[in-house]
This record gives structure tokens, sequence and C-alpha cells, in this order.
């Protein structure tokens, strides 16, 4: 580590975000500079893009499988975001989760023993929960993911545990809800998208006639599932404090969300008061695997991090997403 101090008194680091071409990735690698370290980018570039890189970081358009290349250099750290993380996908195709999944992030845990890099955070989700006894969910609750996505990741924290607690590690595991938002230049831009916000402004942007609405029965109060929407620069707050506070030979676990919930029809309308398009809607059957509502305890984040949201209003997280939508429309 150099002299140089950046934010949450971190000495500048050497720091490894693989899947930095991605959403929250480049989100992150963007903030990480900012904040003074130094950030190499792993990214096959199979579901990234180029451009999404943040100025100022190293590319290497390589596979996690390779990261011991990498890792020989010296590093102090790895943000590990590079991940397949389509639920419907993991379902028809399960290999290319447990093996781009699992397989990469055990390759990469080796790679980190082998070189000596003392830390790791890692993007979790809060889909190694299932389907919630009682929300809001808070870390304690059972895991029994209901789909091979959150297998594979709650498989690779049961990993990060034993390559921690064995070799040292100073290990943190951010289980995220929903994430949306943007941060200037860089937000969502799936291929195959099918997330709920930034489908919504597909149609607000003319490129789709009307968004599907999974399910109008559901037990809630207005019958549509509800979800907790967290920006995505709160997010890459949480990095940077989980690397801040990483403890070795330990893997702290942290769920982050908004701490409320928002059900389909409360994100279309404000999706509809921010963009002033009328949005067409339709109600359909529910889609397997979802569970009608989903809300994080943050409270271990906020006590043990220091962490707080900054941005839970749903209309600017949808505001911050529009703009970046218009940005960049296909
Ligand atoms: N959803 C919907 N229509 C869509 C996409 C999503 O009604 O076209 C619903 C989905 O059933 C869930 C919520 O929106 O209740 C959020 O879904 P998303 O895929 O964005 O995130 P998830 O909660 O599955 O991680």
């Amino acid at each position: 580590m150099t002299g140089l101090s950046s934010s949450y008194g971190l000495d500048r680091m050497r720091l490894l975000v693989t899947g930095g071409a991605g959403y929250i990735g480049s989100v992150c690698a963007a903030r990480l500079v900012e904040a003074g370290h130094e950030v190499v980018v792993l990214d096959d570039l199979s579901t990234g893009h180029r451009d999404a890189v943040p100025d100022g970081c190293r590319f290497i358009q390589r596979s996690v499988e390779d990261a011991a290349t990498v890792l020989a250099e010296g590093f102090d750290g790895v943000l590990h975001f590079a991940a397949r993380s389509l639920v419907g996908e993991s379902v028809t195709h399960p290999q290319r989760y447990w093996l781009g999944n699992v397989v990469a992030s055990l390759r990469l845990l080796e790679a980190m023993r082998e070189h000596g890099t003392p830390r790791l955070v890692f993007s979790s989700t809060a889909a190694t929960y299932g389907e919630p006894e009682s929300v809001p969910i808070i870390e304690e609750a059972a895991t029994r993911p209901t789909n091979p996505y959150g297998a594979t990741k709650l498989a690779i924290d049961h990993a990060i545990s034993s390559y921690a607690l064995a070799h040292g590690i100073a290990a943190v595991s951010l289980r995220y809800f929903n994430v949306a938002g943007a941060y200037g230049q860089y937000g969502e831009r799936h291929l195959v998208e099918t997330h709920l916000i930034p489908l919504i402004l597909q149609v607000a942007l003319g490129h789709r006639d009307e968004i599907m609405v999974f399910g109008d029965d559901w037990p809630t109060a207005d019958g549509t599932c509800i979800r907790d929407y967290i920006h995505v620069l709160d997010l890459a707050d949480a990095h940077e404090r989980a690397l801040a506070h990483a403890v070795p030979g330990q893997h702290r676990i942290y769920n982050l969300g908004n701490g409320t919930g928002f059900s389909v029809l409360q994100v279309l309308d404000t999706c509809r008061q921010v963009t002033g398009h009328p949005i067409p809607a339709r109600a359909t059957a529910r889609r397997p695997g979802d569970p009608a509502v989903l809300i994080a305890s943050s409270d271990r984040a906020r006590s043990e991090l220091g962490w707080k949201q900054e941005r839970c209003d749903l209309a600017m997280i949808i505001a911050d997403a529009w703009q970046f939508a218009r940005r960049y429309p296909r």
C-alpha cells in the first residue's frame, strides 16, 4: 500500500475488480478510482461493455479463471463482481452457473491463496435466502435458495468462509437486494434485460409497447410483488466500507437494501411520474420462483460498517436510471 489517504481511512490500495465492465462493477470501480485507489479491471466482456470500464482503470480482457496470472503482480484486495446472474437461465442452463460462478470463483480463491492476496469483497445476493419466513430478512435467516443462481452464490459464500478461516483472508460478502439507479455514464445495460425498472424505462423510450406485471394476485396490499430497491451508489459505498472493515481470518456477511419495500405497481407509477410517459401495463401470470415480498434488514451493515443510505427515495433512484437510459437507449 502506498501513502495516499482515501475515504474511510483506507490507504491507497491496489485492487482487482472482476466484472468491472458490468453494471455494479463499473460503478464500484469508478468510485474506487475517485477514492484514490489503483484499480485493475478483469472482465471477459461476455456480458460487460468495454466502454463501461471507468477511466483511470487498467483493463485486462480475460476470464476470472485466469486471475492467478494477474494476482501474481501483487494486490491488496479483490472485489469479485463477475458472475452470471439470470435466474431463468440458471434453471435452464445450470452448468453455466456451476462452472461460470462456482468453479471460476474457486479458481479466484485459489489464486488469492497462492499469491497471498489479503482481502476479498464478494457480490452475494438476496437469492441465497430463497422464500423468506419473515421480513425484513436478517443475515441469520435460513438460506434455502430456490434456483441455481442463488445456490451457486451460496456455495461460493461457503467456500469463502472456509478460505478466510484457513488462510487468513479478510472477506466480506454483500448480499444485494434489488439494485437500481445509475451513476452518470455507468448504469444498467444488459443485452438480455429481465429487471423491472430498465424494462419499464424501455417502454417509456418507445422500445417496448407495454410492461407485463407478473401477477396481481399476490398476498400484498395491491396484489403485486414487493421488492427492496437500493441505489447502486449506496451499494458502491458499502463496498468501500467493507474493504475498510474486513478482518483477516473472518468472513462477514451483510444484507444491503433500502429497508423499504415497493410493489411493482408503485414502481410503475413512480416511473410514470419521472418519465411523464403513460407506460401501458398488463397483468400476466406469476413468474415462477418469485417470492411475494423481499425486504432486507441492513441493520448489521449500518452498525458494523457505519453504512447509511443517502438515496432511499424511489423517484430519485428511478430518475438516475432514466437519465442513464436516455443516454444509452440501446
Ligand atoms: N417484474 C414484472 N415484470 C417484469 C419484470 C419484473 O412484474 O417484466 C416483477 C418481478 O416479478 C418481481 C419484481 O418485478 O416481482 C422485480 O423483478 P426483477 O427481475 O427486477 O428483480 P428480482 O426481484 O427478480 O431480483
